[in-house]
């Protein structure tokens, strides 16, 4: 896990005090006049560089200069708009980060300067976000280790000083490292037995309470849907994992949030298997799961008020000769009769039983996070994610939480005339359209159902959970999409206080 040390300064830092930090990130608007430049040590010098160069300093642009000093401090200046998005910023702060990274040193210094307090912040919050996301460790398995790599431990924040000492980022940061950690583990090191001592250890760890249903309490359930997408497994260790964290101040009649993922540990596609080029990565697409318990995590470390559950779904969708087919009629926990398609539509057969589970409990809020369908990705692109939710009016804020977050989401239609393309011969509904190329909604739809006593629920499905080159302040691939965009909703947003009834 990354340990970075911050210590915030609301002042310049002098000369001395550059002089004993080996890098250095120096963040300004572009409106910012040569006397306010001279004010920071080596401001002449930053003047005669930026007066150098031939395009214009303008948003998003910097250079690097190496300081006259005894340590020759490796210093970057550059310059954000002050309307620049938050995605634009994460992004522009991730590269800040990798250029920094190429002569890295234990320590680094960053000033913001020239800004009002709140943009200075917004700058800040950017930077400390994409440093935290740039020292995650990930798994590797190579047998030769790389020289080691130089870790960041000390951020040196000038220019401003908060009073939460940005223990949210860090916290989502943590959130995050999680669910990308999880999530890039090959399949054969994160089947749903390892994934469940994992939770185990974390459950330990954070105090929460740890439930698991194993298939044999499942098929007590009747979670039929469930149970076909477990079937094809040889080894019978797919489940739900509940955990509850309780905070502290027990506050009676506070809203509740129930986080629920999508956990297919690896998917082949099933009987419908897939081809290779669309089988290679599947090992990921467990990532909702991992995304809802990272949320999770981050909530608990915030020590949240309202109390929290997270249920990962996990199983593997395998081929073999038990595994499910289609045309198969299964059962789903609440009677509903599904009419298998496809047997690759599996996220939704998992989730479909499990927001049975959790809508019966009545909580506030539901959350749903699943890598599930081709559909959204096709709609959207990778730098996006869809949501899709039973209450429309959220919609709006939706939207200004993935822009507020830098992770942002589109909403899409729920309109119940699409649910004719789910209407089967022989059972209550079909798991997926073979026609549709509307598969993102319909299995919106298809979820809905499944939510019962008309809990406010909000699915997020996860199309930009792996994009090449990473995403805003994210430098892998893998990108733990979600934890940032949730936080956002629930603390800054505060969903859980609208009227969702
Ligand atoms: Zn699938």
């Amino acid at each position: 896990m990354v340990t970075i040390k911050l210590q915030q300064n609301a002042n310049l830092p002098g000369k001395n005090q550059v002089g004993k930090i080996s890098n250095w990130i120096i963040l300004v608007p572009e409106s910012i006049s040569d006397s306010e430049i001279k004010k920071i040590p080596y401001g002449q010098i930053l003047n005669q560089r930026k007066k150098q160069l031939k395009k214009k300093f303008s948003s998003k642009s910097y250079f690097s200069l190496d300081l006259p000093n005894e340590k020759i401090c490796h210093l970057l200046f550059a310059c954000a708009g002050i309307s620049i998005s938050r995605y634009e910023l994460l992004g522009f702060a991730a590269k800040l980060l990798k250029e920094n990274n190429t002569c890295k040193g234990t320590d680094l210094g960053i000033l913001v300067h020239g800004f009002d307090k709140e943009v200075a912040e917004k700058m800040a919050e950017a930077l400390i976000a994409a440093a935290f996301a740039s020292e995650a460790e990930m798994p590797a398995f190579k047998s030769s280790k790389n020289k080691q790599q130089i870790k960041l431990k000390k951020l040196y924040l000038y220019g401003l000083k908060t009073s939460h000492g940005f223990k949210r980022t860090i916290a989502e940061a943590e959130g995050n490292e999680l669910a990308r950690r999880l999530s890039i583990l090959p399949s054969n090191k994160l089947t749903p037995t390892e994934y469940l001592k994992e939770a185990r250890s974390l459950a330990k760890a954070n105090n929460w309470k740890l439930e698991f249903y194993d298939l044999k309490e499942l098929k007590k359930k009747k979670a039929g849907a469930f149970v076909a997408v477990a079937q094809g497994s040889p080894v019978a260790d797919a489940g739900i994992i509940r955990l509850r964290y309780t905070p502290q101040k027990k506050i009676s009649g506070k809203n509740s949030l129930s986080l629920v993922g999508k956990g297919i540990c690896y998917d082949t596609g099933g009987t419908n298997l897939k081809p290779a080029n669309y089988m290679f990565g599947m090992h990921e697409d467990m990532q909702g799961s991992a995304v809802a318990l990272g949320t999770f995590l981050a909530l608990t470390r915030l020590k949240v008020n309202f109390p929290v559950e997270c249920w990962l779904s996990l199983a593997m969708n395998h081929i073999g000769p038990k595994a499910y087919k289609p045309n198969d009629v299964v059962t789903a926990s609440d009677g509903t009769t599904i009419e298998v398609v496809h047997t690759d539509a599996e996220g939704r057969m998992i989730l479909s039983d499990t927001l049975v589970l959790v809508s019966r409990l009545k909580p506030s809020l539901i959350i749903d996070y699943a890598t599930l369908t081709g559909a959204c990705i096709y709609s959207l692109g990778k730098a996006y994610s869809g949501i899709f939710t039973n209450k429309e009016e959220l919609n709006p804020v939706l939207i200004d939480a993935g822009k507020d977050s830098g992770e942002r989401v589109w909403p899409f239609p729920m309109d119940e005339d699409y649910d004719k393309m789910l209407e089967s011969d022989i059972a209550d509904i079909k798991q997926c359209s073979r026609e549709s190329g509307s598969d993102h909604i319909l299995a919106s739809r298809f979820l809905q159902r499944f939510v019962k006593n008309d809990v406010p629920w909000i699915h997020i499905d996860l199309s930009s959970s792996n994009r090449k080159g990473g995403l805003a302040h994210i430098p892998t691939d893998t990108t733990g999409f979600g934890v940032r965009f949730t936080l956002n909703l629930l603390l800054d947003k505060k969903i859980l206080g609208h009227n969702l009834k």
